[in-house]
């Protein structure tokens, strides 16, 4: 860089801090959501930091005439936001519906290594890559993402068998191999050199692995359980989060054993209502533990409209309305006995190009367990904390980050309010799709 460029930018910069440190904001004739109703409030915005003491000077007024405001939203379990093709329409998506927090766990390093960077800033979303999922050889995740790099739909496991279990595009990007501790060992380096901010672990089936593993069934196994130790060990030992991906009751709980942050599913959230429901049902012991440990869980219970399904005789699937029912019955008693058990429950749809908008609202309409405000603090206060723990996001309270939306009517008497933003504001500066 030369002398004269590096003295000019030096200028910009005192100039542009000059300009934000000093900029205040006044927030007036607002309804701001408190957890359970909305209150008249006038808010101040300094440095895009929330106050409700007056500063000495204003800089801007904005009249939020009796608009209805309350924090964005979360997206605790996701893929989107890793293809550059589709980035810049999932960005606005996710400014429409008001999500400013976002959570991907698994995709591919090197896709996102080039832009990643331009998230996590004052008037960009901010997002966290898990990177590759860390499973064993030829496990979940591995046939999602072999197939799609191999151009072939993922029903290819069965019709190219051979080609698909011998084929590695992708490995060491957007899925690791650990087969055993040492290997965690061996491979740890080359994983956080690719600087994942968080981990996901695959846990299916956890106690029936080497079975499973001796069955050459791609996919329906994912690490050891002394594997999946070694890593939570070694993240910990750096600090990093680990979320993992359950089927099982007996899943969840070797997650807690091994200490995991969060749960990227329900147990059962894949269950079609055929099998016993037993296997996926927590026991009283296994909420007191995840709520003494904290750990958080993203339900993805829309999956039961995946999973509930019947086949017509060519082979097309649809929903079956008898499953569903079952199969949403017993999601809600668990998610009403998760919810009881004080076990944070974060917001995740899981769904290629959908957000967690999906979720929140499949619980809202086909479950309808949780009032609106209730949802409304899942959505808009547990989730951002799950995704960035101890960062001041979510409430409308003095040194919290000035991040906002402005709903046109109130949510709590109107669900499809939250459709209507009419002013999305994050630390201070305003966005838009
Ligand atoms: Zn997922």
């Amino acid at each position: 860089m030369n002398k004269f460029l590096c003295i000019t930018l030096t200028l910009l910069c005192i100039s542009c801090a000059k300009d934000t440190t000093t900029h205040n904001v006044a927030y007036i004739n607002g309804q701001w959501f408190d957890g359970e109703t909305f209150v008249d409030r006038t808010l101040y915005s300094s440095d895009g930091y929330f106050t409700d003491q007056e500063p000495s000077r204003i800089d801007s007024t904005v009249d939020l005439n009796r608009k209805f405001v309350i924090p964005p939203f979360g997206d605790a379990h996701t893929h989107n936001l890793e293809a550059p093709e589709q980035l810049n329409e999932m960005e606005s998506k996710y400014i429409k519906d008001g999500i400013f927090y976002v959570q991907v766990l698994t995709n591919h390093a090197s896709k996102v290594a080039s832009f990643r960077d331009e998230f996590n800033k004052p008037e960009t979303i901010d997002v966290m890559y898990a990177n590759g999922g860390l499973t064993s050889t030829l496990g979940h995740p591995f046939v999602a993402f072999e197939t799609s790099a191999m151009g072939l739909h993922w029903s290819a496991m069965f019709t190219q068998r051979d080609r698909v279990m011998q084929s590695r595009l992708v490995e060491n990007d957007a899925y690791w191999f650990l087969d055993n501790p040492e290997e965690v060992q061996e491979k740890w380096d080359n994983i956080m050199a690719t600087n994942p901010d968080l981990l996901k672990i695959y846990l299916i089936r956890t106690s029936e692995h080497d079975d499973l593993i001796n069955t050459n069934n791609m996919g329906n196994f994912g690490l050891s359980a002394s594997t999946a130790q070694a890593i939570v060990t070694k993240a910990k030992e750096r600090g990093l989060r680990v979320v993992a991906h359950v089927e099982t009751a007996e899943d969840f709980r070797i997650g807690l054993d091994i200490g995991v942050d969060g749960f990227g599913h329900l147990p059962g959230y894949s269950w079609n209502a055929e099998a016993d429901s037993e296997e996926y049902r927590l026991t009283d012991e296994d909420l007191r533990r995840a709520a003494q440990a904290n750990v958080y869980v993203t339900p993805t219970v829309n999956f039961a409209r995946v999973y509930a399904t019947k086949y017509d005789k060519n082979g097309m699937s649809s929903v079956d309305d008898e499953r569903l029912r079952i199969v949403n019955q017993f999601l809600k008693s668990e998610l009403k006995r998760l919810h009881e058990a004080g076990i944070t429950i974060a917001m995740g749809s899981d769904q290629q190009g959908e957000t967690s908008l999906l979720e929140l609202n499949y619980i809202h309409e086909e479950l309808q367990i949780f009032d609106n405000a209730t949802l409304l603090q899942m959505a808009t206060y547990t989730t951002p904390q799950a995704i960035f723990p101890g960062r001041l996001i979510g409430k409308f309270e003095n040194g919290y980050e000035a991040s906002f939306l402005a709903l046109d009517s109130n949510p709590l008497i109107h669900w499809s309010a939250l459709k209507e933003i009419s002013m999305r504001i994050k630390q201070g500066n305003i966005i838009e799709p």
